[in-house]
């Protein structure tokens, strides 16, 4: 009898470690690794991006790693003395899009509501807005803060805008702060093209930088590519895009290449302008945006 419980025990431990080694084994979180399971929105049905690893807008690609930036970097910065102060928290003058009904709304003043210093994606029959001026080559700096309000939404839904070179190179502004999304489209990627080197983020309603750094594509009278664009992007104070070279226009974008559809160029002046997006009215503010035209010494 005794050695029938005792079997019977020993069974039963037996069955009881079979069952924890087949649990999935528990790992700690690695900052930006995606957790076992976790469902993250993305397509691989797409084109295969350079390198031919990734699909654009691929899910299982790693997650930029998460690092933590400095309090203020260039927040709230006073603009150079040879900068363009594109906004500076009351005056929209240099902007222009008004209301999607309206054939003329590029030439109309930006709809976008200004109040307490900073402007703010408005209202939902409003365009995308864009500068009256265009640069060829040029250093911007711009501050922009996600809604706080992030109750249900995710991912692409989640503080969407975006800064679009031309209308047709987007760095993806997005409240990525302990939030996935495929990595080529997470804040301050470029748009279906590459991701973020590391994920500075701060929580949403804070303020956060970009100072980009751009140089235009050019071509020759042929339509040959002559220069590659080239694209920097520092995040806060950290560089998420180092001489980025664009593969083409950011898809999705209403530059015409398709939502999913494979980046390719056209030729287009070197000069260009800057464009907010406005995503679906996402309510994403921005303030304190100045350029400086890098050729400007050139042609003193
Ligand atoms: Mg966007």
């Amino acid at each position: 009898m005794d050695m029938n419980i005792q079997a019977r025990a020993l069974a039963l431990m037996a069955v009881w470690a079979m069952i924890s080694n087949s649990s999935p084994a528990q790992t700690p979180a690695t900052p930006g690794a995606a957790n076992p399971g976790e469902r993250i929105e993305g397509f691989t049905d797409t084109p295969m991006l350079p390198g031919g690893k990734w699909h654009q807008h691929d899910p299982n690609r790693p997650q930029p790693l998460v690092v933590t930036p400095g309090a203020k970097f260039s927040q709230g910065v006073a603009p150079p003395s040879d900068a363009e102060v594109l906004f500076d928290g009351k005056d929209m003058s240099k902007w222009e899009g008004g209301l999607e009904k309206d054939p003329n709304w590029k030439g109309q003043a930006a709809s976008w509501k200004v109040q307490d210093g900073y402007v703010q994606v408005s209202p939902p029959d409003g365009t995308d807005i864009r500068t009256r001026g265009k640069w060829s080559d040029f250093q911007l700096h711009i501050e922009w803060a996600t809604p706080t309000e992030t109750a249900g939404l995710h991912g692409q839904s989640r503080g969407n805008s975006g800064v679009l070179i031309n209308g047709m190179y987007e760095i993806q502004v997005l409240d990525s702060y302990n939030e996935k999304t495929y990595p080529d489209g997470a804040a301050g990627a470029l748009y279906g093209q590459m991701p973020p080197l590391v994920n500075p983020s701060k929580p949403p309603g804070e303020w956060q930088t970009y100072d980009i750094i751009w140089e235009s594509p050019r071509w020759d009278v042929k339509g040959e590519m002559t220069q590659k664009p080239s694209l920097t992007v520092i995040y806060n104070g950290v560089v998420v895009q180092h001489g980025t070279e664009p593969i083409g226009r950011t898809e999705g974008i209403g530059a015409g290449v398709a939502y999913k559809g494979k980046p390719f160029f056209k030729p287009h002046d070197p000069a260009v302008f800057i464009q907010l997006q406005n995503h679906h009215s996402n309510p994403v503010r921005f303030r304190n945006i100045w350029i400086r035209d890098l050729n400007a010494a050139e042609r003193q």
